[in-house]
């Protein structure tokens, strides 16, 4: 498998879509591989089966321009940070090997979330060691940069940047649509909670507020923990005054 330049993880299918379907596709179009690996089948979802969800997400796929997604076959609600199952995301990083990883913010209203943004992180470190489970998926193989997908939270965190999506988000919304046995009707999905509005509207709105902290229509905030660089104070953009 050639190696992917970007590469999102998360606990179910739709999530990528949701907190960072613009970036994928922005990223794509620029020319960078990009890939996603799914935890989970999503068995556990109330809404569609296992099979239904699995071609929604191959479509999804194809829209944003992703060329590989895996799903590490985890129990859908029942995700925990074990040594088998960070065995399983190291093997899948080390098969993909991207310079920079997207994982979900490691605050979350579901569960499942929260501990893929754990097991993700820790995954991508111990891909890196050689002398872990020598072997498991290829060479090993660590992630330069990791960057946590903050859409839709309200912690009180700043993002530290966000990727102006504005070209790229009908095809965002394209990608998501793909999810109909999921969406289709739907007043609330994974970290948005309801409004009464429908959940494609509420999509948009949210977007267009983030968006908004860089003065462009639409926008995906991410947050890192580690301060980001700049070489030429005279290239920063967003406007103060
Ligand atoms: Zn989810």
């Amino acid at each position: 498998m050639p190696p992917v330049d970007l590469l999102a993880i998360a606990a179910h299918r739709d999530d990528v879509e949701l907190t960072c379907g613009g970036t994928l596709a922005k990223a794509a179009q620029a020319g960078h591989r990009v890939g996603i690996i799914d935890m989970t089948q999503g068995e556990m979802g109330t809404r569609g089966d296992a099979q239904t969800r699995a071609a929604e997400a191959e479509r999804a796929a194809q829209t944003l321009g992703v060329t590989v997604r895996l799903n590490a076959g985890l129990r859908d609600a029942h995700i925990e940070n074990t040594e088998a199952s960070r065995k399983r995301i190291v093997e899948l990083i080390r098969q993909t090997r991207p310079r920079v990883v997207i994982l979900p913010f490691a605050v979350g209203r579901h569960p499942d979330h929260r501990i893929a943004s754990e097991l993700g992180r820790d995954a991508c470190y111990l891909a890196g060691l050689a002398k872990y489970e020598p072997g498991a998926g290829g060479d090993a193989h660590r992630p330069f940069k990791l960057l946590y997908a903050l859409a839709y939270r309200e912690d009180p965190i700043k993002p530290t940047f966000v990727v102006d999506i504005s070209d790229v988000f009908e095809t965002k919304m394209q990608a998501i649509r793909c999810y109909g046995s999921q969406f289709d009707g739907a007043k609330a999905a994974g970290e948005i909670h309801p409004t009464g509005q429908d959940l494609y509207e509420l999509i948009r709105v949210q977007s267009a507020h983030y968006g908004s902290l860089i003065r462009k229509r639409y926008g995906e905030p991410f947050y890192t923990p580690e301060t980001q660089e700049v070489t030429d104070v005279m290239q920063l953009g967003v406007q103060s005054i």
